[in-house]
This record gives C-alpha cells, structure tokens and sequence, in this order.
C-alpha cells in the first residue's frame, strides 16, 4: 500500500439516475476508503451543459444513500470550480503544452468526412491550428472566432502507465489526438476538469470503470505537462450481460432506480460487490462490515464480471428470510428450509411493515388493501417462498383477491377426470361444513377423506390447493386455506365445481 493517505472519488456525470457500472464503482471506491480509514469523495461532474439532466443530482443522491455509501466531502460541483481550470490552461498555453485551435465545427465535420472517405485513422482532428504563425492567429482574433484550447500530444513514443489491476499498459502516443481541454464556452472539458480535480483534491487512486482505460494515457500525459504526480490508477472490469455482451438496456434494467423498490439495499450491496471483486471462490454473503474489512484493490479481477439477476434475487430472498427473523432467533435460521411439518417461522414486526408496504403499492388497485392483523396471518406462511417483496402480490395475490383466476383444466391435473375432481370437490364441501378452520382440523378432516374417495392424497390435496388458491404451488395447504376462513374456501370450492360442470 503507498504511504499516501487514501482518497477516492466518485465522479459522476449528472445524467440521470446511476446505472449499475457508476454505482458498482462508488461502492468499490468507498469499500477502499472505509477499509483504509481514508476519505470517500463525491463529485459531480457537470461541465457537459449539453448533457445535464435536472433532478440528476438528487437522483446520484438518493442512490447513494439507498446503499448507505456516505461521503466525506462534496458533493463539488465542476461548474462552480472553472477558475480553476482558467488557471490550468494559462499554464499549459504558457508552457507551450497547449495551444488556441480557431477551425469550426463545419471543418471539423468535413475534415472527418474526407478522412473516413480516404479511410485514414480515425482521428478526430488534423491538427491545422498546432503550429499557426502570429499571424494568422491574429487574424482569427480580428474576427471574433473564439477559440478552444487543445493540448499538444507528443507525435511519437510511447506512453506507459501502471494500472493496479491490469499491469503496465502501453499506448503509442501517435494513437492520441490533440485533444479539446477547454471548450468555446469556457468550459473545461472532462479530461482537464477531471485531472485538475483529482490533483487539487489530492485523490490518491483512481477507480473507475474501464470504458475510462484509453483516456489514461491522455491524462497521464497532462500530469506531465504540468509536472504533477499522477494518481495510481485501477480500472475496474467491465460488467456483461448473461449473454457475454456488454451489459445493457437489452438485458433489461440498468439504472439503479429499477432495482430501488424491488431489492434491499444489503442485497444490492452484497450483490455488487462481487461484481469484479471476490475474497475467494466460494464466498457469497457478505455484511457490509465484512466487504469492508475484506476489501482489496488486489482481489479485484481483471475478467469482466456477469450480471446475474437470479443470483440477485437468490440473495435477496437470503436478506429478505434474515431480515425476517425476529431478533432473539438466531440468523443462522435464515437459511433453513420450511420446517418438515410445515410449521411455518416466525417473523419480525419490520418485516410486516415491509410486506405491508410492498403489498400497498404493488396488489392492483381493485384489490381492497389488507389489514395487519390478516398480513400477520400470511407473512409466515410466505416468507420462505419469496425471493423479492414484489413477489407478494405477485404470487401470493390469491390470499387478497375474492376469487383467484385459472383454467379448469388446471383442476384436473395429470391424473383426474372431470368426475372425479367433481366428487373430490363436492365430499370436500360436505366434510367442510362442520369442520373448524384451522389447520390440525382440517388436516385431520381432508386426509382421510382422500382414501374414503379412492384417491391419492397427493392428487387430492392438489385439487384443494387449486380450488382454493389457483395455483399449483402455494403455501401449505391446510394453513393456507386457515388463513383464508371458511366463507371464502367454501365459496372457491364451490366455483371449481361450477367451472368444472361448465367445462364438460
Ligand atoms: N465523469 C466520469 C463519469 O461519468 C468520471 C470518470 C472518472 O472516474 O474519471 O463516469
């Protein structure tokens, strides 16, 4: 580790909500800080003033403080710093290392045009202004051009650097262009703002994502020119989609705020951090204590990482069953199976509340809110079979509509005919009758009812649970249709009947 106090930055540009690439690397980078003690940044790069987004900033805000990523200072904004970048480019135009290109847009245009169609190297300018007499550039500045300033890359040699993930890269200085550092509107653009900030902010390492890789170089080379020390550069892998391209809006969402209401943010955390960096090859959960004492630039891999949503959702269901658990259980529990009896866990009043919201927002509207008292019958019944809070509405709808909606034919199962399942159906309601709703006495009503028929429990209990749920996996049956009381059971058993004499 270099002697350097640590301080990192996470830089974004405000675009909207992060996607999941930025948020990946502020976390990275703030692991690294909270590991050594040092400082964790937040800059908003906003010298863009084509591409700023309103709300942007509130919206890089509330992403970080989902994921508890706190910062040390900042956020700074680039567009209340451009004195300093003034004063950076007096320099570099004093020392030679920087000079006024006057040429318009309408050139540049052409010139690429006449490059591509001579298929020359695609670069983006041909340097006419590099080395313009007195003249000529006074001639420019009768006619009111304003200039941007670009810098000088050397034309040959090589310019190695050392990045802590990937090693020494090389790149020939003949691939670089002399790029724009200020622009005609008196705004710096990323490369200068960038570099300035990180050396008057004193960052020591600069994480960030490797789409970033080829314009180290450049600012390797401005560090030179105003003799200042780079920062240790480590560029994080690449995130890719299940299909091994480049993760993206075809494989589905990308922007954190998609994931805001579906996942815990201690998932999400977790989630990310392997998303290059690993202690081991086995270890999966990860406290956030634990990424902090564990984390190291040297674990991060420099293979691009898969973004796998059902691991996501694998551990979410993981934080979602430990968060469940009331405190005196063990958290050992979260793990465990539904009980063979299907005596279902306990769990935490939090978790109620957080089912209860889900629920809110996400049961449709024709459906009448539930009460507490009923969420708290359902919850244990649930919590095992869930992967995302979403998923309560989504599959558990039935315990909150009046009558669930199936096909018939799904009552019939592989092994039942029409008449079968209607007199399976029909013994049921008859024994139902006098039976108390709760679960031993339902059990110890319908288990023997299955032999009285000739059929299989398996096959039996299968015809009930669609009857009463619409769906052929559910919560276990007798407890389910506890919860649901008997009007509402007897009524769905009753329509099955119905749906099934309308079939035939
Ligand atoms: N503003 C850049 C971004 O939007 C920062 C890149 C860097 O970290 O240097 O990601």
């Amino acid at each position: 580790m270099s002697e350097r106090t640590v301080r990192v930055r996470f830089a974004p540009s405000p675009t909207g909500y992060p996607h999941i690439g930025n948020i990946r690397t502020a976390l990275f980078n703030w692991l690294f800080a909270r590991h050594h003690g040092g400082a964790f940044i937040l800059r908003i790069e906003d010298t863009d003033q084509t591409r700023k987004v309103e709300g942007a900033v509130d919206a890089i805000k509330k992403s970080l403080d989902w994921l508890k990523i706190d910062w040390d200072e900042g956020p700074y904004f680039q567009s209340e710093r451009l004195q300093i970048y003034h004063r950076c480019i007096q320099r570099l135009l004093d020392s030679i290392h920087a000079y006024k290109c006057y040429c318009s847009p309408e050139r540049l245009a052409r010139m690429r045009e006449e490059m591509a169609e001579r298929k020359e190297s695609m670069r983006s300018y041909d340097r006419r202004c590099r080395d313009l007499t007195p003249e000529e550039i006074g001639r420019f500045e009768s006619q009111g051009i304003m200039p941007v300033i670009r810098f000088k890359m050397p034309l040959d040699g090589q310019t190695t650097f050392h990045d802590l993930v990937r090693g020494d890269i090389t790149f020939d200085n003949s691939e670089l262009d002399d790029i724009v550092l200020l622009k005609s509107d008196g705004y710096p653009t990323y490369h200068l703002a960038n570099i300035a900030d990180d050396h008057y902010m004193e960052i020591s390492h600069v994480m960030r994502g490797d789409e970033w890789l080829s314009s180290t170089p450049r600012h390797v080379l401005l560090y030179r020119a105003f003799d200042w020390e780079p920062p240790l550069f480590a560029h994080l892998p690449m995130i890719l989609g299940p299909d091994k391209s480049k993760l993206s809006k075809r494989h589905g969402a990308t922007s954190i705020d998609d994931y805001m209401d579906k996942y815990l943010p201690e998932a999400m955390v977790n989630f990310l951090a392997l998303l290059g960096w690993s202690l081991d090859d086995k270890t999966e959960i990860f406290s956030r204590e634990e990424l902090i004492q564990n984390f190291s630039i040297e674990r991060i891999s420099r293979s691009p990482a898969v973004f796998n949503r059902d691991k996501l959702d694998w551990m979410n269901g993981y934080y979602l069953r430990r968060d469940s658990r009331p405190q005196d259980i063990n958290n050992e529990a979260a793990t465990a199976p539904v009980d063979a009896e299907g005596i279902a866990p306990q769990v935490s009043t939090d978790f109620v509340d957080r089912l209860m919201e889900s629920l809110d927002n996400d049961l449709p509207p024709e459906v009448r809110r539930p009460t507490r008292e009923y969420v708290e019958q359902i919850a244990p019944l649930i919590v095992e079979r869930l992967k995302t809070l979403r998923e309560a509405a989504e599959n558990f709808g039935f315990f909150f509509v009046d009558e669930p909606i199936y096909e018939s034919g799904l009552l019939l199962g592989k092994q039942l005919t029409v008449e079968t399942a209607i007199r399976g159906l029909e013994a049921a309601l008859e024994r139902l009758q006098d039976t108390q709703f709760d679960a031993l006495s339902l059990e110890e009503a319908l288990r023997p009812l299955a032999s009285d028929l000739g059929l299989k429990t398996g096959d039996f209990f299968g015809l009930l649970r669609i009857a009463t749920t619409g769906r052929t996996a559910a919560p276990p049956l007798f407890e389910t249709m506890a919860v649901l009381g008997k009007e509402r059971c007897l009524k769905r058993i009753q329509t099955a009947v119905t749906k099934l004499r309308e079939s035939s």
